[in-house]
């Protein structure tokens, strides 16, 4: 018998403003002690009320946008009851009967090239809980994370397989890096995903019983998670058995997932409104102003990378991937009106020094106008490209500009023919076979006598004066 599977994935993307979903608390809560960042309203305290930060419904509105969303303008928050000590008002706060977003279409292509529609059934705003830590005898609570602002991102059961699973998140991923509204890191834990997986035998119209995995610490895992369920289910329905509604925990060392707790039904969450919240209602005026803010994201960009800067697509785009790398790029060029170039340094040098510091061109020490300077030294010949790349390294020691580098340690391209000729002499001089092998004709010959020219002048002669002075005397 053949079987297909379907996959739904939840996506909680932690949302980047500066104070919390319902209070004045700093959202910069990570760096902080435990449980000094918090205000009575983020401990639940009663009587301690909400109000929704205006911030964060920008935020989602353009996450929604991103994500190919309708907005609706009227939405409502209700409360998902339940009782964990990671949240003591005994409910979560969210979106349930009615969200601000649904119905998203989102365009995907695996890496093997298929291309598909994602539809996203709803995004809804809620607030994140406290984190718990379980050691051996106790269990610890730190409220610091306790209502910074989410956003739970639900797709239909939609998805085939885990590659297309994998596509989405990579997709959902780098368009909300682009509107800038979250980190969404994995790592960071300002994304996290969940699968829903069923399979059911091909031609069957009813949707098989699904099982929800957590624990799920990178988009690989989500892949590995995906079918390792897709396996199990086949081979316990192939056994006889049934597969049974639960949660399950994906165990990364051995590769398998686990029984956690068998899935309450939606209904035991006793959703009712939220009686301390009024009505979220989104203003046109609101979504323009939004609308307007919209970037550019990678696809467009390298389009018009490819168009504009005349980039070969190989090269745009690991250049396009990183909206703040597109950025720098698109600064440099300004001030070089040199693409070719400009896009050359970046991907090698640029690109290798940050590998090799493990840091992001944002904390790069080497900003747009001193690369931009270097790179117009190169072109009005000031200096070759040798010594352009030793200038480099001294910039990002130091603070000095490519300029006063040159000046201060006598590293200008020596252009002037006389001394060019004294070079050319010397090496002509001391090297009488080459030069008997290049009037024979051996190219070779050339390449070692341009090297000892290089040499001798320590790199900072005129490669194409040395070239034709050298020809012109060994004819
Ligand atoms: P819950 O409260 O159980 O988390 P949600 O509505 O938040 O429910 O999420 C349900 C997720 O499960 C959605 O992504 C949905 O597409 C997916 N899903 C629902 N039924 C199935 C199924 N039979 N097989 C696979 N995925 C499913
Ligand atoms: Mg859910």
């Amino acid at each position: 018998m053949n079987y297909e599977s379907v996959i739904g994935l939840e996506v909680h993307v932690q949302l980047k403003t500066k104070s919390k979903i319902w209070c004045s608390a700093s959202a910069e809560y990570d760096e902080k002690e435990p449980n000094t960042c918090i205000t009575p309203t983020c401990v639940g305290e009663p009587g301690a009320l909400p109000k929704l930060n205006d911030e964060v419904l920008n935020y989602a509105i353009k996450a929604a946008l991103a994500l190919g969303c309708e907005i609706n303008k009227l939405s409502f928050f209700d409360r998902k009851n339940y009782f964990y000590p990671d949240s003591p008002k005994n409910y979560q706060i969210t979106q349930f009967f009615k969200p601000y977003a649904e119905n998203g279409k989102l365009k995907v292509k695996t890496n093997s090239g298929k291309e598909s529609e994602i539809t996203i059934e709803r995004i809804q705003i809620e607030e994140d809980t406290a984190k718990s830590i379980h050691l051996s005898t106790e269990s610890l609570l730190n409220f610091n994370r306790a209502s910074m602002p989410l956003l739970e991102i639900i797709t239909t059961p939609c998805i085939k397989n885990s590659e297309e699973a994998y596509a989405y998140l990579t997709t959902l991923k780098e368009r909300i890096k682009y509107t800038k509204v979250s980190d969404v890191s994995m790592e960071l834990g300002s994304l996290r995903c969940d699968a829903n997986v069923s399979v059911r035998k091909v031609g069957e119209k009813k949707l098989g019983t699904r099982t929800e995995t957590k624990n799920l610490n990178s988009f690989k895992a989500v892949a590995k998670a995906i079918d390792y369920e897709i396996s199990r289910q086949i081979e316990v329905i192939e056994n006889g058995g049934r597969v049974v509604q639960e949660t399950r925990l994906w165990d990364e060392e051995n590769g398998v997932t686990r029984t956690m707790r068998s899935k309450e039904d939606a209904m035991d969450y006793r959703y009712f409104p939220e009686p301390d919240l009024p009505p979220v209602v989104i203003s046109d005026e609101r979504l323009e102003r939004i609308r307007k803010t919209m970037p550019e994201f990678s696809g467009e960009k390298l389009v018009r990378f490819m168009r504009e800067y005349k980039i070969p697509e190989l090269e745009a785009i690991p250049l396009t991937n990183e909206p703040e790398l597109a950025d720098y790029f698109e600064n440099v060029v300004k001030l070089t009106n040199d693409p070719r170039l400009s896009c050359n340094w970046i991907l090698t040098e640029v690109l290798r020094v940050l590998k090799e510091k493990n840091c992001n061109i944002d904390e790069f020490t080497i900003r747009e106008d001193r690369l931009a300077e270097l790179i117009n030294l190169i072109n009005d010949k000031t200096i070759s490209s040798k010594i352009a790349k030793e200038i480099f390294e001294k910039m990002i020691q130091s603070d000095l500009t490519p300029k006063k580098i040159v000046e201060k340690e006598g590293l200008a391209q020596i252009t002037d023919m006389k001394a060019i000729e004294a070079l050319v002499d010397e090496v002509i001089k001391n090297n009488k076979e080459s030069v008997e092998d290049l009037k024979a004709g051996k190219d070779r010959a050339m390449k070692y006598l341009m090297g000892q020219a290089m040499k001798l002048s320590k790199g900072k002669a005129n490669p194409k004066l040395v070239t034709d002075l050298i020809l012109e005397k060994c004819k």
